[in-house]
């Protein structure tokens, strides 16, 4: 990687400034998983132990820049306190003289974390005059939040300006696995892509077939491509206005020499309900009263073979609604087979994450990529703005 991480700087006796990704789904004011805050410890457990004093900053949820309780990151003082064995106080707010006040009465080695950065309006408009008062804050700037490096905001890019920046382990982490997926891959390079977020997706695939030796498309995106090459696909979900992009990207593959998988069979059913009444069928036979909801079994064991004689695997959306079991046998499949590739694997996307994890396979893949818009614009080829704002090596 290019840019320089905790390692490359002096932090003894500094107020360091980390931004983290501890944005959780929260149930009841429970933090319902936890993997956000666990990926972060290697880099706060480094700059404790070095000396560093540590200052925790994050956004939680949409609050729109104006303090609202519900998006306190309380609950994420206590997991903290919890899984480092030491009480991690929370500040009242995260800019302004009594957080300074506060962070002047820090030893080296104390954890403080501020509120929710996006209680204020200049967060996400990358403000001048807010940057200037976090960048009092602190001497240093770590940013370990992947999750938000495609965001130009305040703690994520703007406040570089000031400190000397570099990043995180997990920042390093997530570059290094998908920097050398995209650069040097090892081969045969397989992407599978599914999902519902057609639109999002066109660029990765474009990107992608640049890359990949063999490209699966399934799931929700798949009905997009099918209804392209002029299959009637039902009530299926499809995107009309995007029917020409996907009839050519299938060209491109073919002029790229990229083995592209669509679905030879699927899943259709009369509703979609977790209860609604389905059948398999070939491509093709989709009737005008059904929706294609998952991969068929003929898909599922073309697209085992394909996986299974690649070195590197990129997977970014479920194959089918995985969310009700009725429809989440291809998606298991794939998860099972991919873990069971002998190389790289990379799982990114906030659905196939939890589809995955769902599945009890998370263990089995290399990389559990913790940024799910921010996988896809750097899967589209996109400079990421927390990313360019960090000191070059
Ligand atoms: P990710 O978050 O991994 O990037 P997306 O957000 O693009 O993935 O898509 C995930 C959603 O796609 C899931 O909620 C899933 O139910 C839905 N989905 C998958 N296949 C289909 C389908 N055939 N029809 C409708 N929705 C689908
Ligand atoms: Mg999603």
């Amino acid at each position: 990687m290019d840019k320089k991480t905790v390692r490359d700087i002096d932090v003894r006796g500094k107020r360091v400034y980390v931004r983290v990704d501890f944005n959780v789904p929260l149930e009841d004011g429970k933090i319902t998983n936890d993997t956000r805050i666990i990926s972060s410890l290697p880099t706060i457990r480094y700059l404790i132990d070095q000396g560093a004093r540590v200052i925790l900053a994050s956004h939680l949820g949409r609050p729109k820049g104006e303090y609202n309780p519900k998006y306190s990151l309380d609950p994420v003082a206590e997991r903290l306190s919890e899984l480092l064995h030491r009480n991690v106080e929370k500040a009242g707010d995260s800019v302004g003289p009594q957080v300074k006040e506060r962070i002047s009465l820090m030893q080296d080695g104390d954890v403080l974390l501020l509120e929710n950065v996006r209680f204020h309006k200049g967060e996400e408009k990358n403000d001048p005059e807010h940057i200037k008062q976090i960048a009092e804050l602190a001497d240093v700037y770590v940013n370990d939040a992947f999750g938000a490096a495609h965001r130009a905001h305040a703690s994520t890019a703007g406040i570089a300006q000031y400190l000397p920046a570099v990043a995180g382990f997990l920042m390093e982490k997530e570059l290094t696995i998908m920097g050398k997926a995209l650069s040097h891959p090892e081969r045969p390079f397989t992407a599978i892509i599914g999902g519902a977020k057609v639109s999002d997706k066109m660029e990765v695939i474009e990107n992608l077939l640049n890359k990949v030796d063999c490209l699966i498309i399934g799931g929700g995106m798949a009905n997009t491509f099918l209804a392209g090459l002029g299959n009637d696909m039902g009530k299926s979900l499809i995107e009309p206005d995007k029917l020409q992009e996907a009839k050519s990207l299938v060209d491109h593959a073919a002029q790229k020499g990229v083995r592209l998988l669509l679905p030879v069979d699927l899943v259709v059913a009369d509703r979609f309900a977790a209860d609604a009444a389905h059948s398999v069928v070939d491509v093709g036979d989709v009737a005008k009263d059904r929706m294609a909801l998952d991969i068929g079994p003929k898909t599922i064991a073309l697209c085992q073979k394909a996986i299974l004689d690649s070195k590197m695997v990129i997977w970014n959306g479920p194959m089918g609604v995985f969310e009700f079991d009725a429809f989440a046998k291809g998606t298991n499949a794939i998860a099972a087979v991919v873990a069971e590739v002998k190389g790289t694997t990379i799982v990114g996307g906030g659905d196939s994450v939890a589809a995955v994890e769902k599945s009890g396979l998370a263990n089995r893949m290399t990389h559990i990529s913790t940024g799910g818009g921010a996988s896809l614009e750097f899967l589209e080829g996109k400079i990421l703005p927390g990313v360019a704002a960090l000191n070059d090596k």
